[in-house]
């Protein structure tokens, strides 16, 4: 241990991940926070890290509301309606009433923003997107957030959470590695704010082999936002609701500025349209659900896919319409020069010119994130002037541990934030991180040093696993000693994929399937133990593998306690096929306990906050 050097630094507000809600965290903890000590620490390097890394075309989250274009509870009925109802409506209005102060400070930093030449408002995309020249976006607030903190430390990958010994249930830091040159961090902090990204990479991907890496999501996220608080005990909520996307194929190409912009529409191999054919049988289903407008992001992937498994496909987009007009095809191509530059080559490598051929479309293995249309992720308090007391213990966006706050895809039961939602978020949370050390909630955190000496043998385990089993080694990489990290994923994407409703079942799965599913992902937490990594990047991963294992160990169990089909088209439950309101119109908690390893879940209300406000005003 004495070759991994210890660096020990002592800080107010640590922010554990520096994409949008990290960046936003520590630029809005400056504001309030004028003489604290603030440090970001990052796996990647700021500049071009996280989903965003590099770049969108799109900010899909803002309002409008200065023009009168949307209000924040158009925005909860929006993500309502996406979610089948389920979202914590207070968490949402909050991130919605401040998320164009958001996107203006993005304008005035320099962000190119498209504007409306007739109206000289941003240019709409769709209801709630703007559209941007958005190559530079994460290099921006990148800017404002290290012109904000103290220090920000990249190449860092933070492994645990530090607890406070003096007293229960309160955080008091986080430790990790450095990759690049094998050093021991230690951050002991007042507050921790984790915004660590979503996770890819629990599912078996489409691409294997050759094309492994090729998802959607970012590939490097890699489900710390949710093994981090999961491992000290902190609450999660709708970890079942993974999401699935209707993407181009191959190249995960986005296609929200072809449907929305382009005007776009998708055929079967027929040319016909394929959503109406199954109308009847997802009403079955889903009863109303179905007939709300817009459709549900879920229900429309359940028309594909239902219209796939019945022989109907490939499914393609018709492009060759649109792309007749030159300003039309421009924006087609450039969509994905700016965000999915892959897509492109992808393209040209098949011969694929969409003026001419309408390209193919696919769905993708399933993500789990809480940000986007969907909202898995942490149990966190809202605001004390919208949340009922079931969502509220005293300070926004923390979660169940004192001092622990969450941002962006790691905060649960709040949709459809996106890029600039997450950065609303982080700030949110930095502001409530700052009230709280000035309660002086923090006093008196005590982490001692064996806390942290038990910490560091455990990073640096699976280097000396290599180094004492690397004799045994036979065929390459194949040892009785330890398993490498890739071996160890792709045996948890295959559990993931075959019994908790991934590709290979066509997102099908039933409650005997997922029992079986657990006791497969607890043997494989057993041989984790003897994970083997033979370099410093072969030690990242080892940390990324336990956190994707410790995270699809939760999205097992919420699947399993959902005893319905709430989102067809995301996940199936074959043994529950009906969405079941009578039942299940509700959230879903867990709690892992750290000493056991056992995981408890409960119901918890979804109170429809918005339209109660509505009603008391009429009534
Ligand atoms: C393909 C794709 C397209 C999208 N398109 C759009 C769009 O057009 N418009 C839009 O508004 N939004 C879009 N989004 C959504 C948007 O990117 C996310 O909502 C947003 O990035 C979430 O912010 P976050 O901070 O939670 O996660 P991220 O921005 O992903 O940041 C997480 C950060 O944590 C770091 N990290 C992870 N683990 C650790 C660890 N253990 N220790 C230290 N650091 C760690 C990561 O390196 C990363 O920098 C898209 C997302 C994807 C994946």
């Amino acid at each position: 241990m004495a070759k991994h050097k210890t660096h020990y630094e002592d800080c107010d507000v640590l922010v554990v991940g520096g994409g949008m809600a990290g960046t936003g965290a520590t630029f809005e903890a400056r504001h309030w926070g004028r003489d604290m000590n603030i440090i970001c620490v990052e796996k990647a390097n700021i500049d071009r890290s996280g989903a965003v890394a590099q770049g969108l075309y799109a900010i899909n989250c803002y309002m409008g509301m200065q023009w009168g274009e949307n209000q924040p509870e158009d925005h909860v009925r929006y993500a309502r309606n996406d979610l089948m109802g389920m979202v914590r409506e207070d968490l949402g209005y909050d991130m919605a009433r401040h998320v164009d102060s958001t996107v203006h400070m993005f304008d005035e930093w320099g962000l190119p923003m498209m504007k409306n030449e007739k109206t000289g408002r941003y240019l709409r995309e769709g209801k709630w997107q703007i559209m941007i020249h958005g190559e530079s976006y994460k290099p921006i607030v990148a800017e404002a957030a290290k012109k904000s903190a103290d220090k920000i430390y990249n190449r860092i990958m933070i492994t645990h959470l530090l607890m406070d010994e003096a007293q229960e249930n309160r955080v008091g830091g986080a430790v990790g590695f450095n990759m690049r040159t094998g050093d021991f961090h230690v951050f002991r902090s007042k507050t921790v704010i984790v915004a660590a990204g979503g996770a890819s990479h629990i599912f078996k991907p489409r691409a294997v082999g050759e094309g492994m890496g090729r998802t959607w999501y970012a590939p490097w996220s890699n489900g710390s936002a949710y093994a981090l608080p999961i491992a000290v005990g902190a609450k999660m909520t709708q970890m079942e609701n993974r999401i699935v996307l209707c993407r181009f194929k191959d190249g995960y190409g986005p296609v929200g500025a072809y449907f929305l912009h382009l005007k776009t529409y998708t055929q079967n191999a027929n040319g016909e349209n394929y959503e109406k054919k199954w109308y009847d049988q997802t009403k079955e289903l889903v009863g109303e659900y179905i007939d709300h407008h817009p459709t549900p992001t879920c229900l429309r992937n359940h028309a594909f896919i239902q219209e796939t498994i019945a022989g109907g496909g490939p499914i393609h987009m018709v492009t060759t319409e649109a792309f007749q007009d030159p300003h039309l095809e421009t924006v087609g191509w450039e969509n994905f020069l700016g965000m999915t530059v892959g897509q492109a080559v992808v393209w040209a490598s098949q011969n694929i010119d969409p003026k001419y051929t309408n390209p193919e479309l696919t769905t993708s293995e399933p993500y789990v994130m809480g940000s986007h249309a969907t909202c898995s992720g942490a149990w966190v308090s809202g605001p004390e002037d919208l949340s009922p007391p079931e969502y509220f213990w005293g300070y926004n966006r923390m979660l169940t541990i004192d001092g622990l706050f969450g941002a962006g895809d790691t905060v649960g039961g709040s949709a459809h934030k996106f890029s600039s939602g997450s950065f609303t978020e982080g700030r949110l949370a930095a502001k409530a991180a700052v009230k709280y050390i000035n309660d002086q909630k923090a006093d008196g955190i005590k982490v001692t040093d064996k806390q942290c000496e038990d910490f560091k043998e455990a990073i640096f385990k699976p280097l000396e696993t290599y180094q004492i089993a690397q004799n045994e080694i036979t065929g390459g990489t194949v040892s009785p000693s330890y398993i490498s990290p890739i071996q160890g994923l792709q045996r948890l994407q295959r559990i993931m994929d075959e019994y908790v409703g991934g590709i290979a079942t066509n997102y099908m799965t039933n409650g005997n399937m997922l029992k079986r599913g657990l006791e497969l992902l607890a043997w494989l937490e057993e041989d984790l133990e003897k994970v083997g990594a033979e370099d410093l990047h072969q030690l990242m991963r080892a940390w990324e593998l336990k956190h994707r294992a410790l995270t699809s160990q939760c999205v097992t169990e919420h699947t399993m306690f959902r005893e319905e089909t709430r989102w067809p088209g995301y996940y199936y439950r074959g043994d529950h096929m009906k969405l079941d309101d009578d039942n299940w119109h509700c959230l879903t908690v867990s709690r892992r306990d750290p000493k056991t390893g056992k995981f408890s879940l409960e119901k918890v209300p979804v109170y429809h906050i918005v339209d109660e406000h509505e009603k008391k005003k009429a009534s």
